[in-house]
């Protein structure tokens, strides 16, 4: 049995360095990403449910590697979170996300994803702050979405910063709400004005018990006086439920997939508010 151990660590072993080897080239490549302008942002259409108008949209990083092809956030964000890239990262997002907006219609909302990396780094909300003037685009067109992750820790910092964002009549959003330990529990105890049902809800809305889930998360939201979106729309069966289960907002495929700054100005322009 000793050699037969023995044995498979040889089999192993080329096979760890060569995840570790892997993983250390996708960092050094990310690191140089920035400096080369190889990152860009599409934004997909947030759409108010009862009204069938286009009231916005999310902002969504992409990575176009030269030498790996276009790279989905989730291959990448997890590792610029642990190298810190995710801070100017994020920041370089939020900027070319205001930018973008200030050519949107009037009153046309953008939602910019937000790390707990980020806002436990400090100097936070200064760059939010700055992002906004430079660009002009007014704070409450701002929406700031931020997952569990966030509030786990209950720092001190992030709730203040979390205050002093809202006061300045930014929107904070809960995302993939319902997949934490205990979503419940932060609603309570952090400012929110809005969740984000986790598209995995909307995706199993057929079943009967997820259904029951769905209603009562939008039932939750309506109570406590907070906006309900569901992300991951892909049908007219899941649009039709949420409809008329007083859901306010979707987000998915079925509305609009994300596309490139030009094209969502042109739909924003097109489906607005007039
Ligand atoms: P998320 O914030 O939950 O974003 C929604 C994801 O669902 C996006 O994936 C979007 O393309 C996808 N999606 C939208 N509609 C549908 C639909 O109808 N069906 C299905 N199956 N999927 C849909 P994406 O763009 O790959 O982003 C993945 C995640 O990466 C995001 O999840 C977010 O957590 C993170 N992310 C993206 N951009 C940023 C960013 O700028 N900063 C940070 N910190 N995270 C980001
Ligand atoms: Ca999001
Ligand atoms: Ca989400
Ligand atoms: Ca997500």
């Amino acid at each position: 049995a000793k050699s037969e151990g023995r044995n498979l660590y040889r089999f192993f072993e080329p096979a760890m360095d060569a995840i570790v080897q892997a993983r250390r080239a996708l960092e050094v490549d990310l690191d140089t990403a920035l400096p080369r302008q190889e990152f860009d942002l599409d934004f997909q259409p947030i759409m108010n449910i009862a009204s069938g108008e286009i009231i916005g949209a999310e902002a969504l990083m992409r990575w176009h590697s030269p030498a790996r092809g276009t790279v989905a956030p989730d291959a990448f964000i997890p590792v610029a979170e642990e190298t810190g890239l995710i801070v100017p990262l994020g920041e370089w997002a939020l900027r070319k996300a205001c930018a973008a907006a200030a050519s949107w219609p009037h009153g046309m909302r953008i939602a910019v994803n937000v790390s707990a990396v980020q806002l436990k780094s400090g100097g936070f909300a200064r760059s939010v702050i700055s992002a906004l003037a430079f660009s002009g685009v007014p704070a409450r067109q701002l929406e700031l979405e931020i997952t569990e992750t966030v509030l786990m820790d209950e720092s001190k910092t992030v709730l203040k910063t979390l205050r002093q964002l809202r006061d300045l009549g930014i929107r904070i959003a809960l995302d993939d709400f319902g997949t934490g330990y205990s979503s419940l529990g932060y609603l309570r105890r952090f400012p929110v004005d809005k969740i984000k049902i986790d598209r995995s809800f909307i995706h199993d809305m057929g079943n009967r018990d997820t259904a029951a889930i769905v209603r009562t998360i939008i039932g939750l939201g309506n109570e406590l006086g907070i906006v309900v979106t569901a992300e991951g729309v892909e049908t007219e069966m899941q649009l039709d439920m949420l409809r008329d289960n007083g859901c306010e907002e979707a987000q998915g495929y079925l509305i609009g997939v994300p596309s490139k700054a030009a094209d969502i100005q042109r739909l924003l322009k097109a489906r607005a508010l007039h």
